[in-house]
């Protein structure tokens, strides 16, 4: 991929429509203007342009996982991204296979359920609301089960916000020769992640997230030879990964209908995520964000759950408040009257919210944020003390 001139940073992003609220949420979140206008106008499913597009985009996000043969496919699927991983774990996993899922948080939870459905078998490294999986916790694991055949952890996990230690645990499972399959559904675009750097065989993302596309899609990045595999595995026709693959490559369409204003719409997202730099472009807006809005947060008196090195770039859970006014849903009106949108916690064990990093949002406008959080905490007469 060329890399980019980076805008200054100091260009603001366009401001929403009057009344449009900022999504500082992870997917869906707040498109730019391009990308809401090239959805326009219509498209038919058959037709070569739209093909064009639909086989320009695969091929876009083979080159950012740095992928430069044939060695892996890219296969976009229909539905939000959760169909993505159904079909994707569906497609890895044999029958008679056996999962090893790293768990700390909602979506390593919902692979197991995923799981349970397609009738795999699996164990978990079950680390809670937010610790990291270890990478001696995996070899251990794989020592005393052989007999598994796929590791699946998530990148970002962002019910919590952290970063897992990816790098490390691709290295465990390299050593014992499993099967790597990443849910990098909240990081893909954002945090760096090529084939030549870490060893996997299958990840998982969506259209709206970190590309900055409209919801409609997910796509799999997937090892060829793993594919090849799968013929006759899926539990389920329209999750069925392989004829969705052989279906495409044979014809330029989606097998059943594309979700085409999606599709436009991401194509013009990946142009502009080329045009801020790629990955390390996404990477250095998004990180500024965040360092803007903890170091914020912190100021106004609010604490993270995770410590620095954890925070993902991506989302960032807060502790509500114990103070006696502090109440969520009251926050959340305040703010969303202030024209910001956030998101709450997902935590099992103490009460929390979140603030999204990701979608058309800088710096300014995380200030513009911070001011609407001392607002609504004056509105709801809750004074915090300053860390
Ligand atoms: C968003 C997300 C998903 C998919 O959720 P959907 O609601 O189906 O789009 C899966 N894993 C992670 C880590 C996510 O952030």
């Amino acid at each position: 991929m060329t890399k980019a001139e980076f805008p200054s940073q100091h260009q603001p992003l366009a401001v929403p429509a009057l009344g449009e609220p900022y999504l500082l949420t992870p997917g869906p979140l707040t498109t730019s203007k391009a990308t809401k206008e090239a959805m326009l106008r219509d498209w038919g499913s058959w037709d070569g342009a739209f093909n064009t597009l639909t086989a320009q985009v695969r091929k876009q996000l083979l080159s950012m996982a740095g992928v430069e043969d044939d060695s892996f496919a890219c296969v976009p699927l229909q539905g939000s991204g959760s169909y993505s991983v159904e079909a994707a774990l569906a497609s890895a996993i044999p029958r008679d296979g056996k999962a090893l899922v790293l768990m700390n948080g909602a979506y390593g939870q919902r692979a197991t359920k995923t799981l349970e459905y397609l009738g795999r078998d699996y164990i978990t490294l079950d680390k809670g609301d937010y610790l990291p999986p270890q990478p001696e916790e995996v070899d251990a694991l794989l020592n005393a089960n052989p007999d598994v055949t796929n590791v699946f952890i998530v990148h970002c996990e962002t019910s919590s916000g952290i970063l897992n230690p990816l790098r490390e645990i691709a290295e465990v499972v390299e050593t014992h020769g499993k099967s790597l399959i990443i849910d990098a559904m909240s990081s893909f675009g954002a945090v760096p992640l090529s084939v030549d750097d870490i060893r996997f065989d299958v990840l998982v993302s969506s259209a709206n997230k970190c590309i900055e596309g409209i919801p409609g899609f997910g796509f799999v990045i997937i090892r060829r030879a793993v594919l090849e595999a799968a013929k006759g595995r899926a539990n389920s026709l329209s999750l069925d990964l392989y004829e969705q693959w052989v279906y495409m490559e044979r014809t330029g369409q989606w097998r059943f209908t594309p979700p085409t204003h999606s599709v436009v719409a991401f194509h013009k997202a990946l142009e502009q995520h080329q045009a801020e730099g790629g990955v390390q472009g996404r990477l250095a807006r998004y990180t500024r964000n965040r360092d803007v809005l903890v170091a914020g947060m912190r100021k106004l008196g609010f604490k993270t759950l995770l410590e620095d090195r954890w925070l993902s770039p991506i989302i960032t859970t807060f502790f509500s408040p114990e103070h006696v006014n502090f109440e969520f849903k009251r926050f959340y009106e305040e703010l969303k009257a202030r024209q910001f949108i956030i998101y709450p916690g997902k935590l099992t064990v103490a009460d929390s919210f979140r603030i999204g990093c990701i979608g058309q949002i800088d710096e300014h406008i995380v200030h513009q944020l911070l001011r609407a959080i001392a607002d609504s905490l004056l509105a709801m007469g809750v004074e915090l003390e300053a860390a």
